[in-house]
């Protein structure tokens, strides 16, 4: 049997957080699925296609790592792929309110499919990808917080002034 898993998140953009959950969580499974809420609500910064196509270059040298957008319902879209894994990364006692709350909807919606989570690498803790628009926005450096590829187009996004 193959075990995929589904790491959805906003991603906006992906920072060296959420690709040190994506590496790690690619050496567990045959298949690992970067899903990129389409969600407009969430009012993001750089577009879906953006943030696909940014993810899908840095993780280019992971051959069982693929990203595609989603949008409804996340149980919905994980058992459409064939996955029976969902993984979300904890920082801080602050992530699992919702993190909770989310798994828990899931298993609601379908019991098949169990939520794992995986702890930030230390180095990461403090690191999501508001601070690290926060940052750019007034000119800051994101060398290490973000790959140079995503640092080269935040700098772009708020030198044009989005
Ligand atoms: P969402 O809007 O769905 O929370 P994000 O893109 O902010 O999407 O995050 C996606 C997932 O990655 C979440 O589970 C989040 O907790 C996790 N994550 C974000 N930053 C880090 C980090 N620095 N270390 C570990 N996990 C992280």
């Amino acid at each position: 049997m193959m075990l995929i898993a589904v790491y959805p998140g906003s991603f906006d953009p992906v920072t060296n957080g959420h690709l040190d959950i994506i590496h790690r969580s690619s050496r567990l499974f045959d298949r690992l699925i970067v899903a990129v809420g389409r969600q407009v609500s969430k009012n993001p910064l750089f577009s879906s296609e953006e943030r696909v196509e940014m993810l899908q270059a840095v993780t280019a040298d992971l051959s069982n790592v693929e990203t595609e957008s989603f949008d409804g319902l996340l149980a919905h879209y994980v058992r459409k792929r064939e996955a029976a894994i969902v993984i979300r990364g904890l920082r801080a006692i602050s992530d699992f309110d919702y993190e909770f709350q989310l798994a828990l909807a899931i298993k609601k919606l379908d019991e098949n499919i169990e939520t794992m989570f995986m702890m930030t690498n230390s180095e990461y803790s403090f690191l999501s990808s508001s601070i690290v628009k926060e940052i750019a926005s007034y000119g800051g450096c994101v060398q290490g917080l973000v790959p140079p590829l995503v640092a080269e187009k935040l700098r772009h996004k708020y030198q044009k002034g989005h």
